[in-house]
């Protein structure tokens, strides 16, 4: 499985901004960027990076990128696909990444983060309507049912992620039933459906020069 490995608060210290990618630990206090909000490294304090345009569309690229936990080549090979649709670019790449089988797994509320997420898909413990998907990178599709496998409701991870997310809102284009461990996509999301910290256009310039 294609998968971005590493200490993955470096990579919201490196942005300067929570991209949420430890689930839980997030909200609390021992988030990384909270205690220390200077990029990582040995010189993270003190020097301070040339803010050149390039620079801008860069960090923006790889803000959206590590967020969703896409490595290059697929993130290269959505934009192209956003490219080829009909309408504008960066948003179509917003709804691509955000229509990913793993995120909907982590919206859903079945896994704590995206990582965690792309775990639970990849072995096996997520159906598509009624079809096992094992495949994270999935696009699912408007009316697309999914659901956590029956013999899988009763995994410790899936159960208490669940009770964390129990009562808090999931995302407008989706529809969940917690207690049948299934969600439906109600309808594709547009832009405003999406809030990330990032400004998308700038990517589109990034892969534009
Ligand atoms: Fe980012 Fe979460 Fe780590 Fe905070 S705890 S730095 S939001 S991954």
């Amino acid at each position: 499985m294609a998968n971005i490995s590493g200490p993955v608060c470096r990579n919201c210290r490196r942005e300067g901004v929570k991209l949420f990618l430890k689930g839980t630990r997030c909200m609390t206090e021992k988030c990384a960027i909270e205690r220390r909000s200077y990029p990582p490294g040995q010189h993270g304090q003190s020097r301070r990076s040339r803010v050149t345009e390039y620079n801008t569309q860069l960090r923006e690229k790889q803000k959206l990128r590590r967020m969703y936990g896409v490595l290059e080549r697929q993130f290269r090979g959505m934009f192209k696909r956003a490219e080829r649709q009909s309408g504008v670019t960066g948003e179509n790449l917003l709804s691509l990444l955000e229509r990913r089988l793993d995120n909907v797994v982590y919206r859903l509320g079945f896994a704590f983060s995206r990582k965690q997420a792309r775990q639970v898909v990849n072995h096996g413990h997520i159906l598509v309507n009624g079809r096992k998907t094992d495949i994270p990178s999935y696009t699912v599709l408007e009316d697309d049912v999914i659901e956590v496998r029956p013999r899988s409701r009763e995994l410790v991870a899936i159960q208490s992620s669940l009770a964390t997310a129990d009562g808090k809102d999931v995302v407008n284009w989706l529809d969940i039933d917690r207690n049948a461990f299934k969600g439906q996509v109600r309808a594709l999301p547009s832009k405003e459906d999406i809030e990330v910290p990032v400004h998308e256009q700038i990517v589109v310039e990034l892969y534009s020069r």
